[in-house]
């Protein structure tokens, strides 16, 4: 059911209800540039609120701002979980992004940023690019993922990368007793920025293969990228990926592929990728932990690239990033932990770890206020 039937556009909607987890959030209109937008500052007790900037051609105000909210809650956990401290934030922008993107809108989207005094930091998320940024950081310092050439940290799907590695090395341990990469099998779905990194690192380890992507150039590059390393691959068709027989299903392309018709088929001891919103449902993590796949949890696994976003705030430095994105395999192996201990889901184990952590902060901070002009920030 579309998310306008279900909210329906009447006197009984209250918005403060449907905000009721949420600190802010700002509704963002220029008729002179066509902006309408909404920011959602779910929670800044870690810090000020992070989370990138979508935009789409909404059906209705109420299904863009159910976005909003949905995307600022998930970044409090990411931010959480990464320990960046950034609190959880997300912007929308109602628009076709093949044809309504202007520089005047994104430089009037900065300016609202700019408005929030530094309790909101955005950049890039489906729909928007670097390049459309370059606007709005005239008009605010908010802004982060610019590229290396503004500022910024650059490709961010090279710590994303490195950080699933150290995701797959914890699974490694738990399922093999050894941190090595070599001679497990792997069942990759997607080999985009992200997949394509994995899989080198991988094979340069030793490890054998099941690729799949709908590019066949990727596919010829990493099957002569096997041919320089002690790794093999094996091309398998696009539907056939969740049952591979492999030690580890590494998702690199798809939300919602974990579903009931894939935990059926799926063939493997564990999973463990980038993609985003792996889980179609959360009960999907219970259905894996009854069928004995031990699953990393997506926003910890893949935080490499907030990690580096997070970091352009004190002046990017890739050794200090890579030296934080080397904590996602103690973060993975305690998720994991505690799962065990509590007989939950590894999902609700990660959520628990970032609820108490955002719970233990918030004894001695609390709300983030525009006047607390973050210490570490060259920005400000
Ligand atoms: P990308 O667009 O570069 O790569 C995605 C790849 O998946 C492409 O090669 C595409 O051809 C392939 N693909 C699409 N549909 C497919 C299908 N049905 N079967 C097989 N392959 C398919 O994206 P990316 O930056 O590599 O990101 C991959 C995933 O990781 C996404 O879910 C993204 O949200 C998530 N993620 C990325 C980053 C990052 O830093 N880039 C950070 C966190 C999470």
């Amino acid at each position: 059911m579309e998310i306008a039937e279900r909210i329906p556009m009447s006197r009984e909607f209250d918005l403060f209800e449907r905000m009721a987890e949420h600190e802010q959030v700002v509704f963002c209109n220029d008729p002179s540039t066509g902006l309408r937008a909404i920011i959602a500052i779910h929670n800044t007790t870690l810090g000020p609120a992070l989370g990138g900037c979508r935009m789409q051609p909404y059906n209705s105000v109420e299904e863009a701002l159910e976005d909003a909210l949905r995307l600022s809650k998930g970044m409090s956990y990411k931010c959480a979980a990464a320990d960046v401290d950034f609190g959880g934030g997300k912007a929308v922008i109602i628009g076709d992004p093949n044809t309504d993107k202007t520089p005047e809108l994104f430089r009037a989207f900065g300016q609202f940023v700019n408005s929030l005094g530094g309790r909101f930091y955005t950049g890039t998320d489906m729909g928007t690019t670097m390049e459309d940024f370059i606007h709005s950081v005239k008009e605010t310092n908010c802004i982060v993922g610019l590229p290396a050439a503004y500022g910024g940290g650059g490709d961010s799907s090279i710590p994303t990368a490195a950080g699933v590695l150290y995701g797959i090395k914890a699974t490694n341990q738990v399922l093999f007793g050894k941190d090595d990469l070599g001679g497990v099998t792997y069942a990759i779905q997607g080999l985009g920025k992200v997949g394509s990194k994995v899989a080198y690192g991988l094979l340069e380890e030793g490890a054998h293969l099941f690729v799949t992507d709908i590019s066949q150039e990727s596919l010829r590059a990493i099957e002569k990228k096997a041919t320089t390393t002690s790794g093999t691959v094996k091309i398998v068709a696009r539907e056939d990926i969740y049952s591979q027989q492999a030690d580890i299903f590494v998702p690199c392309a798809l939300g919602g592929i974990i579903n009931d018709l894939t935990i059926d088929q799926f063939n493997v001891k564990a999973i463990a990728g980038s993609a985003n919103n792996q889980l179609l449902d959360e009960r999907h993590g219970r259905k894996l932990q009854q069928k004995g796949i031990l699953y990393a949890p997506d926003y910890i696994i893949n935080s490499g690239g907030l990690i580096q976003v997070a970091d352009e705030l004190y002046g990017i430095n890739h050794e200090r990033v890579l030296a934080k994105t080397k904590h996602i395999y103690d973060a993975i192996l305690e998720v994991y932990r505690m799962s065990e201990i509590n007989g939950i889901s590894t999902m609700e184990s990660a959520n628990q770890m970032c609820e108490k952590r955002i719970q233990n902060r918030g004894k001695q901070n609390g709300f983030y206020s525009a006047s607390m002009k973050p210490k570490w920030s060259f920005r400000y």
